[in-house]
């Protein structure tokens, strides 16, 4: 059977993978598979965005769902508003961080995850085999708006720390959220709490001529500038407002396992203990201070999705991705930038210093990141035959909850990783010095070309 689904949600450059035919045609699965339920619609700043949607409405309608239309809004927030306001799923038009020219559909469960793989399946199934349910002229669903999701999830998140403690910190904060939907949240929630908020890259535009939909160190020097001369923190948000990167006092922006784990260093210390999940691409810091802080780690793959539902399984207190992404689960089960800044900002006053030397406080790691091309239909082969050659090898420890991970020593590792959307293979590395894990890397590419040619 094909395959409509990637990590996250069905994804293709629009007009080419992703026509309005195929969208109307996946809606009328997604509202099979959901038997006429209620389902929340909402969608993110791209071009084709509002094209897209109006496809998904017609398909979910035409299945005999009834919509809601929550209109143009983050992914965490449409999330939000499946489980505040008790819909029976949720659909959100976006492709988060990728190029303009992509878009996506993204299926939320009744708990405001987006569905596992094994419910994927079920929709894949109805797609494929045809099983697509077509109701009657008089039993189509009926649509309605629901104007209020936005303003319902501002007033709920900030329950969610301590506002008039934050509030009296009188922070300045450097707002940029790449000219993605975050705009209509993240300045207006920290307002709210008392921060000073200046902004940058905040115009809705589904072209992102600021600095592109992904918060990646290298396109946040703007950031970085407004942040050292005149403000206490940066947060910079990818295009759908999941996921968040923060820049220090000093102008210094931070990967998501050092902000991850200062959050979770925060979290463990408040609750005395807790469960972190975290995928197992990230780094051993986020293990350390959960030895440390009586946590327990659970590593799984990568993949947001599994986190969410990993978190909720066990019932877990925090979860991280190194990307910046920060779930919350009092809040919900799922990432988001707005809550991720929320809990940072709380850190920052609890602690009483800038984040700079919060970071400096933290053990040092060092992460270096490559791939290699490899075509689909090798990928399956060529990490049959590096798992055999690496059992060969001095390790401590070999892990294949995703991919093959490595451990040379406890503080060092490699991990080698078929990407589940693109035709390469992803190697990480951790060390203790930047030159090592820049060798581990190197040392496994070598070993991948020896295997493929
Ligand atoms: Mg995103």
């Amino acid at each position: 059977m094909g395959k409509l689904f990637g990590t996250n949600g069905i994804r293709g450059k629009f007009g080419d993978e992703l026509t309005v035919e195929l969208a109307v045609k996946i809606a009328l699965s997604i509202g099979t598979y959901f038997n006429g339920g209620e389902i929340l619609v909402g969608f993110d700043g791209r071009v084709s965005s509002p094209i897209l949607k109006r496809a998904v409405i017609s398909g979910l309608l035409a299945s005999g769902c009834n919509v809601a239309h929550a209109g143009m809004l983050p992914t965490p927030v449409l999330q939000f508003g499946v489980k505040y306001f008790k819909y029976d799923g949720g659909v959100m038009i976006t492709a988060s961080h990728n190029p303009p020219e992509y878009n996506g559909i993204k299926v939320i469960g009744p708990d405001g995850i987006e569905i596992p793989r094994r419910e994927e399946e079920k929709i894949e199934e109805i797609f494929f085999e045809n099983k697509i349910h077509r109701a009657a002229w008089n039993e189509v669903g009926r649509i309605k708006e629901e104007p209020n999701v936005i303003q319902a999830y501002i007033d709920e998140i900030i329950k969610q720390v301590n506002v008039r403690k934050i509030a009296s910190r009188k922070f300045k904060v450097v707002v940029d959220p790449g000219n993605g939907v975050s705009s209509l949240t993240t300045p207006i929630v920290l307002k709210r709490i008392g921060c000073e908020v200046i902004t940058i890259n905040d115009v809705i535009d589904g072209k992102f001529p600021g600095r592109g939909p992904e918060p990646i160190p290298k396109v946040l020097g703007i950031v970085s500038k407004m942040v050292s001369s005149n403000a206490d923190l940066g947060v910079s948000l990818d295009g759908d407002g999941d996921r968040a990167i923060f820049t220090d006092e000093k102008g210094v922006t931070h990967w998501g396992d050092k902000s991850g784990a200062i959050i979770e260093k925060y979290l463990l210390q408040r609750e005395g203990g807790g469960i972190i999940v975290t995928p197992v691409s990230s780094s051993k810091l986020i293990e350390e201070i959960a030895m440390k802080y009586n946590g327990e780690i659970i590593w799984t793959r990568v993949g947001s999705v599994t986190v969410s539902h990993k978190l909720k399984e066990v019932n877990g207190t925090l979860g991280i991705e190194e990307n910046g992404g920060i779930f919350y689960p009092p809040h919900q089960l799922v990432r988001d930038g707005t809550m991720a800044t929320l809990l940072m900002l709380e850190v920052l006053t609890h602690e009483g210093e800038g984040l700079s030397k919060i970071v400096d406080k933290l053990p040092r790691y060092y992460n270096y990141k490559d791939k290699i091309p490899c075509p689909h239909n090798l990928k399956k082969k060529v990490m049959e035959k590096m798992l055999l050659e690496v059992k060969c090898e001095e390790a401590v420890k070999i892990e294949t909850i995703d991919g093959i991970k490595i451990w040379k020593d406890e503080n060092k590792w490699v991990l080698i990783r078929p990407s589940g959307t693109e035709p390469i293979i992803r190697i990480y590395a951790e060390a203790k010095s930047n030159e090592e894990a820049k060798e581990l890397v190197e040392k496994y590419k070598e070993k991948l070309r020896g295997i493929l040619a």
